[in-house]
């Protein structure tokens, strides 16, 4: 549960993101996924409830369970006055992360997202779709268990998106657990193997998608018929 002053953004949110799996958390704007997703990760603190992360507590034991998620939030939140190559090297010494090896990823990392030609520019001389692959990059740097995307393909282009689902899948095939946020519901339906929809700081349903969307209906009917107010 998450209340800011007598407002309740979440509540009876209860889930299990099975080890390996792509999920996805929709629901209309305001509905509190970002909320929940900031309680996840430790920014939000939340009035009442229990998280954990791969078995750790992520308020007795936030060190090591900060340590298993890569996050790429909504909104972005790099130093301005930062290379892209340092953005990923910074965010690797937030974890204690160091040295040659860390270096060599970040390299690694801005060629597999087609920006080591631009490593060396600050991130306010690139375009927005270089800044979203940089935020996918930096979620990653210190090879989390659990990426969690908010909203990853926000105004991105048609042919970067379909990229960046083939990394997605591509990440979520080795291993990799990702917990998605997306307001386009067929990158959901084409992604996730589970979805849960939230309104209201509620979950409405959750279930594998390809339940969700049996008889033929849309996710885009299911989530009318169960969001709309
Ligand atoms: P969107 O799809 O628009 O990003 P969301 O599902 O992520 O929406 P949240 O950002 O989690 O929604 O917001 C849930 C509710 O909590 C909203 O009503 C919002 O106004 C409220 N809220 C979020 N942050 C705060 C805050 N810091 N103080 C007060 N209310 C907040």
């Amino acid at each position: 549960m998450k209340r800011y002053g007598s407002f309740t953004a979440v509540d009876g949110i209860s889930l299990r993101v099975r080890v390996g799996e792509f999920f996805g958390f929709l629901g209309p704007n305001g509905a509190g996924k970002t909320t929940s997703i900031n309680a996840i990760v430790g920014l939000a603190r939340t009035s009442g409830g229990a998280i954990r992360i791969f078995g750790h507590d992520n308020r007795t034991q936030w060190r090591q369970a900060r340590r298993l998620i890569g996050l790429s939030p909504q909104e972005y939140n790099f130093d301005r006055y930062l290379s892209l190559r340092d953005v990923l090297i910074f965010a690797a010494g937030y974890y204690g992360l160091h040295g040659k090896a860390i270096a060599e990823r970040a390299d690694m990392l801005l060629e597999r997202f087609g920006l080591s030609a631009h490593a060396h520019l600050e991130y306010t001389k690139i375009s927005g779709g270089q800044k979203r692959r940089l935020s996918l990059a930096r979620a990653l740097i210190h090879q989390p268990s659990l990426l969690i995307l908010d909203e990853p393909t926000a105004g991105v282009d048609v042919e970067l998106r379909l990229e960046l689902w083939e990394w997605l899948r591509k990440l979520n095939a080795d291993g990799l657990t990702v917990f998605l946020t997306t307001h386009y519901l067929e990158e959901a339906e084409q992604l996730c193997r589970r979805i849960a929809i939230v309104r209201d700081g509620r979950i409405v349903t959750e279930k594998p998608t390809e339940e969700l969307v049996a008889d033929g209906a849309s996710l885009q009917d299911v989530f009318l018929e169960l969001t709309r107010s």
